[in-house]
C-alpha cells in the first residue's frame, strides 16, 4: 500500500490530512489519486463510506495548488444539497492550509447568497445539476475554464432525471477536461453515459458491496405490519444508547416515526425533501453533534449523511432495491467503526428479503422472538423463495421451521455464505423518476400509500408494551468474518 506522501500530493495537503487523522489512503484513493494527478479520466464504482470524496477532492487541490489564475477551474457534480455541503465541508479540511476558493449550490433556497459567491470568483465549484444550469443560463456561471469535471454518485443523478442536464454541462466544461466518474452502481444506463463522457478512462472498482457489508450486523425482525410501531418502541426500550438512524419508504411515514417518538419522549428529528432546506442542514448538524439521538429519513433525503460512529441503523420499512438497502445500512460501520444494521421485515416483504440475499449472496438473521411475529403462516409465506415466473410452492431453504419453546434461539438464517440462490428478482425495475429540481423521487411519492400501511396502522396498545426481558435484537449476529475497514482490494482495470 502506498502513502500519502507518495502519490504526490502537496505538503499543505499532506498536513491537512495528518489533521483529520487520515494515515493511509484507502483502495479508491490509492488508485484514483495517482491516475487523476497523472491527468487520466478515471470511472470508479465505489460507494459512499469507501473515502471517494477524498480520492476525487485531493486531485484537484494538487492541480490547483500555488495558482493564481482566476475562474472555476474545477466543477464537482452532486445529486442532493446534503452530498454538496459536505463535499464542500471535505473540501475546506483538506485544502485548509492552501488558497482555495469554493462555494457550493444546490437548488431548493434563494440562489441571491450562491450568486454572490459566485461573483466573488471560486476555484472550484461544487453544485447539484439543476440549480447549475439555471445559474448558468442566468449567465452567472462560466465554466469553459473547467478542468475538471466529477460526477459523484452518478447513478443517484441519474436516478433523479438529471441525464439531460449532465451532458449538457458536460458540454460547457473544456474540451479537454480531464473527468472522474463515480458511481456506486454501473448499470448499464450509468455506464453508457460514463462511456459517452469519459475518454479511455481508467477503471476502478472498488469494495463489492458485501465486503462493506461485512462490518456490519445485520438482523431482520420477522415483523407484522400493523406491529412495526411497537417493534420500534421495543426495541428502543431494549437499546437505550447509542444514536440510530432510522430510514422510512415515504416522507409521512417519517414524519409519523418522529412523531411517535417525540411522543414517547425521545430526541427525534425527521429530514425529507418536504422539510425546508433550514430545517434539514439543522436536522443534520443536531444528529452530527449528537443533540438528537434519532433521525428519521427518507432514501434521498439521507444522501450526504456522514456521521462516524453511526451505531445503528433501523430499516423501518424495507428498501424498494437492494442496492439501497446496502447505501442504507453503509451509514452504520464507517471509518473503520462496527455497526449494526436492523430492518423491520413484515408480510409484504417476500421479494425484497430475497432480492436482498441474492444481492449480497447470504442469508440475513432472522429473528423471531418477540411480541410482535408475523403469523406462522405468513413468516412461511414470506420466507419462500420466489421462482422465476411464479412460487416454488414449497419451504425455502432458508426457513427452519419455528423455534420450539423457550429454549429456541428464535433466528433463522444466521449470515452464512454462500452461493447463488434461486432467482428471486420479481419486483423488476422499482426505480423512480422525478423532476430534476426538486431532488425527491416520484417513486417515493408513489410509495406514500403503501406507506401509510407500514407505519401507522399499529394497535393503540402498541406502545404500552414494556419488556423487562433482555431483547433479542442486543445479541443477533451475522456471522461471517469481519473483515477490517477498507480491507478490500481495489480491482484495477486498464
Ligand atoms: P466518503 O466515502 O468520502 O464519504 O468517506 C467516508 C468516511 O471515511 C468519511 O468520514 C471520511 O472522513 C473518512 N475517510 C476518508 N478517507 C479516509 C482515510 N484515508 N483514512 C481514514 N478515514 C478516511
Amino acid at each position: 500500500m502506498k502513502s500519502f506522501e507518495e502519490l504526490g500530493l502537496d505538503t499543505s495537503i499532506l498536513k491537512a490530512l495528518k489533521d483529520a487523522g487520515y494515515e493511509n489512503p484507502t483502495p479508491v484513493q490509492e488508485g484514483t489519486i495517482e491516475w487523476a494527478v497523472e491527468g487520466h479520466d478515471v470511472l470508479g464504482c465505489a460507494q459512499t463510506g469507501t473515502g471517494k470524496t477524498a480520492a476525487f477532492t485531493l486531485p484537484i487541490l494538487q492541480r490547483i495548488v500555488g495558482r493564481n489564475d482566476k475562474g472555476i477551474k474545477a466543477l464537482v457534480l452532486a445529486p442532493t444539497r446534503e452530498l454538496a455541503m459536505q463535499i464542500a465541508n471535505s473540501l475546506r479540511d483538506y485544502s485548509k492550509y492552501m488558497k482555495v476558493r469554493h462555494t457550493v449550490i444546490y437548488g431548493g433556497v434563494s440562489s441571491y447568497e450562491q450568486i454572490k459567491n459566485l461573483r466573488r470568483g471560486v476555484d472550484v465549484l461544487i453544485a447539484t445539476p439543476g440549480r447549475l444550469l439555471d445559474l448558468h443560463n442566468q449567465g452567472h456561471v462560466f465554466l469553459g475554464g473547467v478542468e475538471t469535471l466529477v460526477l459523484d454518485e452518478a447513478d443517484r443523478m441519474l436516478d433523479m432525471g438529471f441525464i439531460h442536464d449532465i451532458k449538457t454541462i458536460e458540454s460547457l466544461c473544456a474540451e479537454d477536461k480531464q473527468t472522474l466518474f463515480f458511481s456506486a452502481t454501473m448499470p448499464p444506463d450509468v455506464r453508457k453515459l460514463a462511456m459517452g463522457i469519459l475518454n479511455d478512462p481508467k477503471q476502478l472498482d472498488i469494495a463489492p458491496a458485501e465486503q462493506k457489508v461485512d462490518r456490519i450486523e445485520q438482523e431482520l425482525f420477522m415483523v407484522r405490519r400493523d406491529r412495526k410501531r411497537a417493534m420500534l418502541n421495543h426495541w428502543l426500550e431494549n437499546n437505550p444508547e447509542g444514536q440510530v438512524l432510522i430510514f422510512t419508504k415515504t416522507k409521512r411515514g417519517a414524519d409519523r416515526v418522529e412523531d411517535d417518538l417525540q411522543e414517547q419522549g425521545y430526541r427525534a428529528v425527521a429530514i425529507h425533501g418536504d422539510k425546508s432546506q433550514g430545517a434539514r442542514t439543522r436536522a443534520l448538524g443536531d444528529f452530527k453533534r449528537n443533540k438528537v439521538r434519532i433521525l428519521v429519513a427518507t432514501d434521498v433525503a439521507s444522501r450526504g449523511i456522514d456521521v462516524d460512529q453511526l451505531p445503528y441503523v433501523i430499516n423501518v420499512d424495507m428498501p424498494e432495491n437492494a442496492e439501497t438497502y446496502v447505501h442504507r445500512i453503509g451509514r452504520t460501520g464507517r471509518a473503520g467503526a462496527s455497526g449494526k444494521a436492523i430492518s423491520f421485515c413484515c408480510e409484504d416483504d417476500r421479494d425484497i428479503l430475497h432480492e436482498i440475499e441474492k444481492h449480497l449472496s447470504m442469508e440475513l438473521t432472522k429473528t423471531t422472538d418477540h411480541p410482535f411475529v408475523l403469523l406462522d403462516n405468513q413468516l412461511a409465506e414470506v420466507l419462500e423463495k420466489p421462482q422465476r415466473g411464479g412460487r416454488s410452492g414449497g419451504p425455502s431453504r432458508g426457513y427452519k421451521g419455528r423455534s420450539g419453546g423457550g429454549g429456541g434461539s428464535g433466528r433463522y438464517g444466521g449470515g452464512n455464505r454462500r452461493g447463488g440462490s434461486g432467482d428471486n428478482r420479481g419486483g423488476g425495475d422499482s426505480r423512480g423518476r422525478s423532476n430534476d429540481r426538486g431532488g425527491e423521487r416520484t417513486g417515493e411519492r408513489s410509495g406514500e400509500r403503501s406507506g401509510e400501511r407500514s407505519y401507522g396502522g399499529g394497535s393503540s396498545n402498541g406502545s404500552s408494551f414494556k419488556s423487562k426481558g433482555k431483547s433479542s435484537a442486543g445479541a443477533g449476529s451475522a456471522g461471517g468474518a469481519k473483515k477490517k475497514f477498507f480491507s478490500g482490494v481495489a480491482k484495477k482495470k486498464n
